[in-house]
């Protein structure tokens, strides 16, 4: 223990009242797993702001409790922290801080979260982590990821999915003791930006589905229940997508319940330098895009000039993983043209997965540039969400919904 948390040890108040014993009681929801949320505050500095704050060490959460404050900063830059009524900087320690406030609610950078905030020094910047039941965790991410608004049955089949996808990245997790955190809170988990999300609406449906998950047809634990935003007219397995097969898919499915979806349909037009420079771009910041690029590509992409791309396969074709060719000439006299092939899911992230919606797309070449011209929105694996809101609004049931996208997965109670 460093001589700050001895301190503050000495210090600390016998009649503080724990947060997290407050919120249990108010919630009754012990019995619920709690997930660790990566969350990423703008900047490398930022004041965490609630009644009563006191700051304890991550690794010993029953020892040195400081004296409380209504306001902590924290600068990740030096990883340092301080109360801001009072002089002092103190490094965090090495295993991490853990925040908590009298009422259960902190306040980050504007944003409030429940329960604890906990901050570890890594590298030289370091990872802030929100410690939260994941039932709670759902009641926000509701109107994050969808709308509470939409039709009730839909609503409840998607809390089940993200549930699902929450509990399996948390036991993918835990199989690491050094993991801080189970999932981000972007969109590379599920988008998560605490308490101001949650309404009445959403809170009453994530209860009305406590504690239920898909999993495989045996029963194996949770199934990796992703979800897309529109799949523009049929499903598609992980395999296709990112080349491996993931446990609980075995087949996609037709889906014509998104075609009223605002993204049913899209075209974007690339010219081949602007394609050339977003490929060379992601050259430096992807690692595996050297391993997905031919070394002749990659080694000296100057020496080259990119001329067409054109879907490999059949896109829409459910055995093979969606690709692309890429069309090179040399800009040297003499050699011969190339062609390197892709996957189309690495590609759709190299040159924009917002402006190129899915990788099921045609491509026609106009000119220097390439038009796509493609259905739907996303990866296309798992629930479409804009169908199911379109079948909870024809008066489908919530498990029909998830057994319509999930064919392969069952449903069942956990806590
Ligand atoms: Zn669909």
């Amino acid at each position: 223990m460093n001589a700050f948390f001895l301190l503050l040890s000495l210090t600390s108040l016998a009649s503080v009242e724990r947060p997290a014993t407050v919120l249990r009681s108010l919630r009754d929801d012990d019995s619920a797993p709690r997930v660790r949320v990566r969350v990423n505050p703008e900047g490398q500095f930022f004041r965490i702001t609630g009644d009563r704050l006191v700051v304890g060490l991550a690794a010993r959460p029953d020892r040195g409790v400081s004296v409380p404050a209504s306001e902590w900063w924290i600068d990740c830059r030096d990883q340092t922290l301080g109360r801001s009524d009072a002089n002092g900087v103190r490094r965090i320690p090495r295993g991490g801080v853990v925040i908590s406030s009298a009422d259960g609610i902190l306040n980050l950078n504007g944003k409030r979260y429940p329960e604890e905030i906990r901050v570890y020094p890594v590298d030289s910047a370091c990872i802030v982590v929100n410690h939260l039941p994941i039932e709670l965790y759902l009641e926000s991410v509701v109107n994050s990821e969808f709308n509470s608004k939409w039709a009730k049955e839909a609503v409840e089949a998607q809390v089940i999915a993200s549930r699902t996808y929450a509990w399996y990245q948390m036991l993918e997790a835990r199989r690491d003791l050094k993991k801080l955190y189970d999932v981000e809170s972007s969109e590379k988990d599920q988008v998560y930006a605490g308490l101001d999300r949650v309404d009445a609406l959403g809170r009453e449906l994530v209860r009305a589905t406590r504690g239920m998950i898909l999993s495989d047809k045996k029963g194996r634990g949770p199934i990796k229940a992703f979800y897309h935003s529109t799949c523009g007219g049929s499903t598609v397995v992980p395999e296709q997508v990112w080349g491996a097969k993931v446990a609980g898919f075995r087949r996609g499915v037709p889906c014509s319940f998104c075609a009223r979806s605002p993204v049913s349909e899209w075209s974007l037009r690339v010219s081949n330098l602007d394609m050339q420079t977003k490929i060379e771009r992601a050259l430096k910041s992807d690692p595996d895009a050297k391993s997905a690029l031919p070394s002749w590509f990659h080694l000296n992409p100057a020496a080259w000039l990119l001329t067409a791309v054109q879907p490999k396969l059949a896109l829409a074709t459910q055995t093979k993983e969606q690709e692309v060719e890429l069309k090179f000439i040399s800009r040297t006299e003499g050699r011969p043209a190339r062609t390197a092939s892709v996957n189309a899911y690495r590609f759709r992230n190299w040159v924009s997965p917002v402006l190129m919606k899915s990788t099921q797309f045609q491509v026609s070449m106009e000119g220097v540039s390439a038009v796509f011209r493609g259905r739907g929105y996303g990866h296309g694996v798992g629930l479409c969400q804009w169908g199911a809101k379109a079948m909870g609004e024809r008066g489908y049931k919530r498990d029909q919904i998830l057994s319509h996208y999930y064919p392969d997965a069952r449903l069942s109670r956990q806590w």
